[in-house]
């Protein structure tokens, strides 16, 4: 195989070794965390959705079993009936119905922490920005939807 054409893999700097270790040994005991690099704990009533088999990120598959259990792995409760669930207890729950962009696989392994400090996590794919504004009405009519529930 030539390897002629193969990227060197980034360098990782010593600071960022002990940031992305630091978020692993606080987060993953606590919110099981995947270290995605891109944190939206915060709008998923502090449940992280890389748990979801399908990594979901806005919302449920249409497989949710009765109870509330995941398609692919029944014995688990489906990781956004809990988000849901967990959101209504916040003061923020209506950051729940945000629309997240797709992830960047690129980024998983790093510090969210650290890419929310350098705004990295912000970058969005191309196009998306007017996706978006599109998604505007939808959050609107889903909030409208269960109110009362707030
Ligand atoms: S959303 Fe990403 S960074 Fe946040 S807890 Fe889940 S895997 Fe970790």
């Amino acid at each position: 195989m030539d390897s002629s054409n193969l990227k060197a893999p980034p360098t990782v700097s010593l600071l960022d070794r002990f940031i992305i270790s630091l978020e692993k040994v606080i987060k993953e005991p606590i919110f099981d965390c995947r270290m995605c690099g891109q944190c939206i704990l915060h709008d998923t009533g502090l449940t992280c959705p890389m748990r979801c088999p399908k990594n979901l990120r806005n919302g449920p598959c249409g497989g949710v079993r009765p109870g509330g259990k995941c398609e692919v792995l029944p014995e688990m409760d489906c990781v956004w009936v809990r988000a849901y669930e967990r959101s209504r207890r916040l003061p923020w729950a209506e950051h729940f119905f945000q629309i997240n962009p797709p992830l960047d696989w690129q980024l998983q392994g790093t510090s969210s922490w650290a890419n929310l400090l350098s705004g990295r996590d912000k970058v969005r794919p191309a196009g998306w920005e007017g996706r978006e504004q599109d998604f505007d009405e939808y959050v609107g009519f889903a909030e409208s939807m269960i109110e009362d529930d707030l």
